[in-house]
């Protein structure tokens, strides 16, 4: 039986988003893109994303993998890095590759070309907290914050822009955060490198506009991870009492704008813009 035949007996084609975990949304997604195929229809050029070839930073866990996951899913052929060797089941190519060494991330392009094909997209998604009230912020804790969470991006798409530039192609997410743009109590350096993302992609927007390249950034709001994990429980309470939604997002609710602004059909027109992402608490 071909596979139209069985979209038109109504048999189960296989869902097109694997079940990343316990996480509903992605399972609801399945059964969206899963239905259309049951019924001919293929959702997946509406993103336009199919076999275009995306990197990934911190793809192995957290928010990272939930993008690795739902990009897959719309056909694209997905690398990421996997700093601590931990890969997920998902995505094409893991790459043992830490942000801040430039080395690393000029290797881990050249292995992604070379393996899978020319670079359409990024995701700078690899961040870390080193929270502290300022008056006990260490140099440490600066520069670790600064290093991985700015420096690291610059790293990603340095080696990476010439080449869109020279294919007049691209399109770049970078993961900020709601607390690069309104502040937080103990994460001054957070901030500082959030918000550095937000002046890094519209420079970018800028200097790639008249080249076909796209660069956008997503600001989460608080979502369920193992960066928030840390936070105690009392903080945590207090934190969703302010979120008109009453909760943090999950993972895959920040995957989705980011496939639609990497995406180069929804997300055409759209650049150096900042899609808030936070259940209403920058309201
Ligand atoms: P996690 O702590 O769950 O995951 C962090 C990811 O970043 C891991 O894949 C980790 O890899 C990777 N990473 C850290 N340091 C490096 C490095 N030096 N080189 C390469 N990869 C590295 O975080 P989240 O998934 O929650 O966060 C993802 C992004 O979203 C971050 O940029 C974060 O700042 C941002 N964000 C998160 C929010 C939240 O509430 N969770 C809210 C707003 C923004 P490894 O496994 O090897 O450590």
């Amino acid at each position: 039986m071909s596979g139209n035949d069985k979209r038109a007996a109504g048999k189960d084609v296989a869902p097109a988003v694997p079940d990343a975990g316990a996480d509903a949304p992605v399972a609801a997604a399945a059964a969206v893109i899963g239905r259309a195929a049951a019924t001919g229809a293929d959702l997946r050029p509406l993103f336009g994303l199919e076999d275009k070839v995306v990197l990934v930073t911190g793809g192995n866990r957290g928010i990272g993998k939930q993008i690795v996951v739902l990009l897959e899913s719309l056909g694209a052929r997905v690398a990421y890095t996997d700093r601590s060797d931990r890969p997920s089941e998902h995505g094409s190519l893991a790459l043992h590759a830490d942000v801040t060494y430039p080395a690393e991330m000029e290797q881990a392009l050249e292995r992604v070309e070379a393996e899978l094909g020319p670079l359409f997209g990024i995701v700078v998604n690899a961040g870390i907290t080193r929270d502290a009230m300022f008056h006990k912020m260490t140099h440490r804790d600066w520069d670790n914050a600064m290093s991985v969470n700015l420096t690291g991006a610059y790293n990603t798409v340095r080696p990476v822009f010439p080449l869109m530039r020279e294919r007049g192609e691209g399109s770049i997410v970078f993961i900020s955060s709601i607390v690069g743009e309104r502040g937080g109590i103990g994460q001054v350096n957070y901030a500082v490198s959030k918000a550095g993302l937000i002046g890094m992609a519209r420079s970018l927007a800028r200097e790639g506009a008249r080249r076909n390249i796209r660069v956008n950034v997503v600001a989460p709001g608080f979502v369920e991870s193992d960066m928030t994990d840390k936070i105690p429980a009392e903080i945590r309470d207090q934190i969703t009492a302010e979120i008109p939604m009453q909760r943090f997002a999950r993972p895959v609710e920040i995957a989705w704008p980011v496939a639609f602004l990497l995406s180069p059909v929804a997300g055409a027109f759209i650049t150096g813009a900042i899609v808030d992402v936070n259940g209403g608490h920058r309201m």
